[in-house]
């Protein structure tokens, strides 16, 4: 499909758009993939995005329909008030159709860590969807009609799904798009994105949910640009880190369509330049993420207790509140969600703290510093979106957990940085899509948005 009929496609089916067709063909599809937490009919609204529908990643509030973040732990949760995001697409006018599947508080990469039913690809129902949005990325490919898919990212949540399923995922600047209402996984690090089938459906959907919010006084005061105008972009200057290409575990497959994908810019005007960084290496950013990301965690998990909401027992059965609790955490978290738990209080520790966490935040703060610097030079940097395509579901699953972190090691990175990214489709191997990830700088989503519609046009002509 052109990137023009796809523009039109987003405007113009609405018009002759019944709701029943859209909540059959949902329906239909997830009983076969298993990308929806829960289904709900979307109700008519008036406004600029009438009759779009909309799907939230389970780990954003909505108002009287579980948010359970993929957790046995508050698997009945129904929040008595729509996140901010939800509030916002719900005002335009665009209709909410329900909750995808995720990995449990959003700790994987592959959604194998939920509580209640493992994803499966569209484009081979025996791989994975990826994670932790993996039903988010799942549903935008699934579904024939045009559609805004609420993520989350920590450490590549949106690009990661975008990715193995084909589909465009933009992850905004941290501070971007308000938090409020999202159930977190690590505060410092979390950013709320969207995923539709092309830029403009991104670029469309991050206009609506961005900007300043009262509720969230870590959203940016930065007023919002018209992202969904997009420019044709071709003289840009293109950086390309080389840590981010020479990696262990990049498939030839996905190098080859990076490298050509390149080729192709570079003969459309673009300038384009590899260079060197060290701190972008995984063997830095993996560690630091992994660091920070538990931390944060593990603080946030603590308050899922038993005591005031979620998984319960009767206390009567217990001896004393110890064990209480930790037959409550025993049952209501998932292996995963334990592991962070250890190590991320582990990290904390007296004693710890420094030779961990300090060490973490030092070299955050350079990657930062680093990234600032290389935006200089570069309108924006490009490196795949994922080392490989989407692996079997029973491959993942027998992955060690050190082995499933290292899939991670392009998208940690920009998101220490609190930079935006901008996964776009970028052919396929093997059958299965794999993507191209574009970095820009702090709150320069608009020119990952124009990068990424010239992308597409080209990649359009090919086809
Ligand atoms: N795979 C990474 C993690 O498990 C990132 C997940 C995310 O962004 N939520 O932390």
């Amino acid at each position: 499909m052109s990137v023009e009929k796809s523009v039109k496609d987003f405007l113009e089916k609405r018009e002759n758009y019944s709701n029943s067709d859209f909540y059959s063909e949902l329906e239909d599809k997830n009983s076969e993939l298993g990308f929806m937490r829960e289904i709900v009919e979307g109700d008519e609204n008036s406004g600029t995005l009438q009759n779009i529908p909309f799907v939230v990643k389970d780990a954003i509030c909505t108002e009287n329909v579980t948010s359970s973040a993929g957790s046995k732990m508050i698997a009945d949760y129904k929040p008595v008030f729509d996140a901010t995001v939800v509030k916002r697409l719900k005002d335009a006018g665009a209709q909410f159709y329900g909750k995808t599947n995720m990995d449990e508080f959003g700790f994987g990469t592959f959604s194998t860590n939920c509580a209640f039913e493992t994803p499966k690809n569209p484009h081979d129902h025996e791989r994975v969807v990826g994670g932790s949005s993996g039903g988010a990325g799942a549903v935008v490919a699934a579904v024939d009609y045009p559609l805004i898919s609420i993520g989350e990212s920590t450490g590549g949540s949106i690009t990661n799904p975008a990715a193995y399923n084909g589909v465009v995922g933009i992850t905004p600047t941290y501070g971007r798009v308000s938090r409020h209402g999202l159930i977190d996984y690590a505060n410092s690090l979390d950013k709320i994105g969207v995923l539709a089938k092309t830029v403009y459906g991104t670029a469309k959907g991050l206009e609506i949910i961005a900007g300043k919010d009262e509720n969230d006084h870590t959203s940016s005061s930065k007023s919002v640009p018209r992202y969904s105008e997009l420019e044709d972009t071709d003289d840009l200057n293109i950086g390309i880190p080389k840590q981010m290409l020479e990696l262990d575990g990049l498939q030839e497959g996905v190098k080859e369509n990076f490298e050509k994908s390149i080729e192709l810019l570079e003969e459309k005007g673009a300038n384009v330049e590899y260079f060197d960084e060290p701190l972008f290496s995984a063997e830095v950013v993996l560690p630091a993420y992994y660091i920070l990301a538990m931390a944060e965690a593990s603080t946030n998990l603590a308050k899922f207790s038993g005591m005031r909401y979620g998984y319960e027992k009767d206390p009567e059965d217990f001896s004393d509140f110890n064990e209480y609790f930790s037959e409550v955490r025993s049952e209501g978290f998932g292996a995963e969600a334990k592991r962070r738990i250890l190590l991320g209080t582990y990290i904390r520790k007296a004693g710890y703290r420094d030779k961990y966490y300090v060490k973490a935040a030092k070299v955050r703060t350079k990657l930062i510093n680093s990234f600032k610097e290389s935006f200089k030079k570069y309108d924006v940097l490009m490196c795949p979106s994922m080392p490989n395509i989407a692996p079997k579901i029973e491959e993942a699953e027998a992955l060690r957990p050190e082995e499933m972190y290292a899939m991670d090691s392009l998208t940690v990175g920009p998101n220490l940085a609190g930079i935006p990214q901008l996964s776009v489709p970028n052919g396929k191997s093997k059958g299965m899509p794999t993507g191209l990830q574009i970095l820009g700088p702090h709150f320069g989503e608009k020119v990952l948005f124009n990068t990424g519609y010239s992308f597409e046009k080209l990649k359009a002509e090919q086809w």
